[in-house]
């Protein structure tokens, strides 16, 4: 049995996952909140830091906390320009949400920086954290980047980073850089069946239909 602890960044969200007395940690918040999560963290025996993708909300304590854990960094090959160049996946919007929501995140992406860690494990579709203690296995959730990646946990949840996202209501990303392989991805997370769903914005609901038709 997996748990799944949230750990609130401002308006990101971080997981812990725990099982026994080992536990991986899914994305790291903005800055300034490196202390919250390395206290969420703190007496566990943490062996994995997952990026579920290279969006600077999620990866910008990544240095500081793989290095205060001493453990690797997991991220989708795919990713992994977009540590060193925000932009080097643009991004598309959908309705006014989107678009403003675009604007703040290129926003942020212009203004901060990224202290540089390099990962040294890259996750594909399939992949299983038994090594790493948790049960969860690799989910490929291409769209709204290019690596996205989510993880099935334990067959009754499953954390999709920004493939879904649960701001004004919980929906697809509206933000993305192919918005085809996301209808895509929302499908495939709707296909699990029942499942708690874990996002990298807001909090937890169920599983249902999520892909948007339009
Ligand atoms: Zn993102
Ligand atoms: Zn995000």
């Amino acid at each position: 049995m997996t748990e799944i602890k949230r750990i609130t960044c401002g308006t990101v969200n971080c997981y812990l996952l725990e099982s026994k007395n080992k536990a991986v940690l899914v994305d790291t918040g903005g800055a300034g909140y490196e202390e919250k999560v390395w206290a969420a963290c703190a007496g566990k025996d943490i062996r994995l830091l997952i990026l579920t993708h290279g969006h600077i909300d999620h990866i910008q304590n990544a240095a500081y906390l793989a290095q205060r854990a001493s453990i690797p960094i997991a991220i989708h090959q795919k990713d992994l320009e977009l540590i060193q160049d925000q932009f080097s996946q643009p991004l598309a919007s959908t309705g006014i949400f989107g678009r403003a929501l675009k604007i703040a995140s290129e926003r942020k992406m212009q203004k901060e920086h990224i202290q540089t860690f390099t990962p040294e494990i890259f996750l594909s579709e399939g992949d299983t954290l038994e090594p790493f203690g948790i049960q969860a296995s690799v989910l490929e959730l291409p769209g709204h980047t290019e690596g996205s990646i989510g993880l099935d946990v334990d067959g009754q949840a499953v954390i999709v980073g920004d493939a879904l996202m649960h701001m004004l209501r919980p929906g697809m990303a509206s933000i993305y850089t192919d918005r085809r392989k996301l209808r895509e991805s929302a499908e495939k997370i709707t296909a699990l069946g029942e499942r708690m769903v874990y996002f990298g914005h807001g909090t937890p609901t169920t599983n249902r239909d999520w892909a948007c038709k339009r």
